[in-house]
């Protein structure tokens, strides 16, 4: 941990947060076997309220919505602390894609979306999802969507399909982006539209079975179609054909949520792997700590892990500072090389624990499985190493 971004407000938060996710949440991850969904019971029910209590709800509010007005700079650093446990982020209700979706609807959303959809959602009565991909075309080029939003009257009607829309099952409302001005440029013909989910002609097909899933709904990837869906024209967030523009301001900070997270899982598998190297004995009182391929890996993954905090944190100060439009290389930069990071350091901790480190005795498996989908989602590895490279060579053209 870096001392470099703490701020004087932050280090009792930190503290605070910290001691809550060591107490009270990871002693829940030996319920795993009865299933997520017996976990989220108990979180709903028992720490939420503690949470509550305690004054830490809202870690990523505004003040004036009852939070604790932190940077993101600030609120990254909590972020890695919440992921020692892979439910701490839901427990505070900053999970995304619901904080992704508070950020927009903060930042754009009119009065009544505010009220209607956001309140509810900040107030951890409702979850939400954001449907943008489509299995007939490349995610990786959005700008080609089949979904249509076609304005009749006062009302949008909606017609596509959607998949990997994470968290659909169980939500109350979805942010699609659809197809409103098929004449703009590509960048400016999609819109975000908020479709409730009991709306008719909204069908949730299936949760997609997808490698590392829990079983439980807050964490699902499902196939959605729209069919007809006829939504209030009110629905709208922000002008027509403003969806791109929209979805850059969301991705920004939440590339800093996620990365800051898989910094948190690379800790608590470095943690692990220092313990178990210390304590597994080889042969009269030898150590796999007294093993020097060991100690290489040891040190090599504290050094990669703190490279990758000091960037993260990095870019997220100029995001604080400059928006995240003026920073799309560092946000390229850390996508691809934090999952990097955390997965060198989960296989390796994998390997220390040996036989043990494969089976679901311990959670280095289920982070392993669970976490493989950062290389792809919110932009593909290769997506972001391009984009890089791309505006490097511009500076020396
Ligand atoms: C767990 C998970 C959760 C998700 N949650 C959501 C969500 O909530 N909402 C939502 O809308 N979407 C979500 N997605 C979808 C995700 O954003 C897309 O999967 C991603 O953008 C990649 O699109 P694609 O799957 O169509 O792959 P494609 O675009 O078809 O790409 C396939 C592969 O091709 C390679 N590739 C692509 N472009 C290039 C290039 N330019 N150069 C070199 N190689 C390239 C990459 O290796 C990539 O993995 C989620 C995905 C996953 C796995």
């Amino acid at each position: 941990m870096t001392d470099l971004f703490l701020t004087p407000r932050l280090i009792p938060i930190l503290e605070q947060v910290k001691r809550f996710v060591l107490e009270e949440l990871i002693p829940l991850e030996k319920e795993i076997h009865h299933g997520f969904h017996h976990i989220s019971k108990i979180i709903i029910e028992e720490k939420r309220p503690k949470i509550r209590a305690l004054g830490l709800w809202g870690l990523h509010l505004s003040k004036k919505l009852g939070g604790l007005d932190l940077s993101l700079v600030e609120f990254g650093q909590l972020s890695e602390v919440l992921a020692l446990c892979p439910f701490g982020h839901y427990a505070f209700n900053c999970q995304a894609p619901d904080i992704g979706n508070y950020e927009l609807l903060h930042q754009f959303g009119s009065s009544m979306q505010q009220e209607k959809f956001m309140q509810p959602l900040i107030e951890g009565k409702i979850r939400s999802c954001f449907a943008m991909t489509e299995p007939e075309f490349a995610g990786s080029n959005p700008v080609n969507l089949g979904t249509t939003a076609i304005l009749e009257g006062d009302k949008y009607i909606i017609n596509g399909h959607k998949w990997y829309t994470s968290s659909a099952d169980g939500a109350t409302f979805a942010i699609v982006m659809a197809v409103t001005n098929p004449t703009n440029p590509p960048h400016q013909r999609a819109s975000m539209i908020i479709v409730p989910t009991d709306t008719k002609g909204y069908q949730f097909v299936r949760n997609i079975s997808v490698m590392g899933d829990t079983g439980e709904a807050w964490s699902s990837h499902a196939e959605l179609r729209f069919e007809n869906c006829s939504v209030p024209k009110e629905n709208i967030i922000g002008q027509e054909g403003s969806g791109f523009a929209l979805a850059q301001h969301r991705l920004g900070p939440g590339r800093i949520h996620h990365t800051m997270r898989w910094i948190g899982i690379a800790e608590r598998a470095l943690e692990m792997m220092i313990k178990y190297a210390l304590k597994r004995e080889l042969n009269q009182g030898e150590t796999l700590a007294d093993k020097q391929v060991i100690q290489h890996w040891i040190a090599e993954c504290r050094a990669n892990i703190n490279a990758a905090r000091l960037i993260v944190l990095d870019t997220a100060r100029q995001i604080d500072q400059k928006g995240a439009a003026a920073v799309k290389d560092e946000i390229s930069m850390i996508k691809f090389f934090v999952p990097k990071i955390m997965h060198e350091t989960l296989d390796k901790a994998i390997q220390v624990h040996g036989g043990l480190g494969v089976s679901d005795d311990l959670i280095l498996s289920h982070l392993w499985r669970h976490e493989r989908p950062s290389r792809i989602y919110d932009g593909a590895d290769e997506v972001h190493k391009s984009a890089l490279a791309k505006s490097i060579f511009k500076k020396y053209k």
